[in-house]
């Protein structure tokens, strides 16, 4: 009898979850897909921006602010790409747990190395990128970093289930790095090709498979193209034989198809964050997608 009461209480214990979940506000989509398969149904996630916005301007709308007021735990892309919107809404959530240098804000930037960090504040890397390049993301390489310090984050939010996303980080690392190496391979005959971008979105993707940026249609990240500094690319991918434009889905595309009906260079539209374009889903077929997109 005793026995059966113990399994009883036993069964219920492992029935009935945990009092609460964790509460996961996320900056961008490709934050939430990777907490997603740290904290499986041991946490709720949220984005606050969609994957189809231009990531440097979001409206702080009262309902994004609605979703920062309930967050245990907020994780940013940080390096400065939030910064024309997100302390906005920080601040007006009035939530004491994601406000600067509180447990529940998370900073992915302290965990990758960035590129393109100016040397002295002489704004010569534009408006919008004033401490380096924020968009990491894009070096699969750095993904397995980001879902280490969700993990490790999230394990501190949430110590009882410690070992659970130390394990599903495992798991998920394991599956990238397999990934990865098809990315790689698929990607090999493409190193040294020229390429220009509309927005300086893609450097770490195009440095991690040896592409060589050769121009951007913004004169400096933020900056508008004007006609001169088209008539210059023209001059550029004549010259240097450059290979695709690499076009966002956000930014107006009439520059790309001036320099590419003038050159004859292939505009290819690309994904920055998970749900940019349909096939991008989730963070694997974001990569398989911006990897397919280079090699057709
Ligand atoms: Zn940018």
């Amino acid at each position: 009898m005793i026995k059966k009461i113990l399994a009883t209480f036993v069964f219920l214990l492992i029935a009935v979850p945990a009092f609460a979940d964790v509460n996961v506000i996320t900056a961008y989509p490709y934050i939430k897909d990777i907490a997603e398969r740290i904290g499986k149904d041991k946490i709720k996630v949220t984005s606050l921006a969609s994957g189809n916005w231009d990531p440097h301007f979001i409206i702080p709308k009262p309902s994004l602010i609605a979703k920062a007021r309930k967050a245990d735990l907020l994780i940013i892309n940080g390096g400065q790409l939030e910064i024309g919107w997100l302390p906005q809404i920080i601040r007006q959530s009035n939530n004491p747990n994601i406000q600067s240098g509180n447990k529940g804000l998370l900073d992915l930037s302290n965990y990758v190395k960035m590129m393109e960090v100016p040397t002295s504040v002489s704004r010569s890397q534009g408006d919008v990128h004033p401490n380096g390049n924020p968009h990491f993301v894009l070096d699969p390489y750095n993904v397995p970093k980001l879902s280490k310090a969700i993990s490790e984050k999230l394990s501190i939010m949430d110590s009882a289930n410690s070992n659970f996303y130390k394990n599903n980080n495992i798991a998920f690392t394991k599956e990238w790095m397999l990934k990865l190496k098809g990315w790689s391979n698929k990607m090999k005959p493409f190193s040294g090709t020229k390429v220009f971008e509309y927005h300086r979105l893609y450097d770490y993707f195009l440095a991690r498979f040896h592409l060589v940026y050769d121009g951007a249609l913004e004169p400096l990240p933020g900056i508008p193209p004007t006609a001169k500094h088209l008539e210059d690319l023209i001059n550029i991918a004549k010259k240097d034989n450059v290979k695709f434009i690499l076009q966002d889905v956000y930014h107006p595309k009439e520059a790309s198809k001036f320099i590419s009906e003038k050159t004859g260079v292939k505009v290819i539209v690309m994904p920055q964050d998970v749900n940019a374009v349909v096939e991008a889903k989730d963070i694997f077929s974001l990569f398989d997608n911006l990897v397919n997109k280079i090699t057709g």
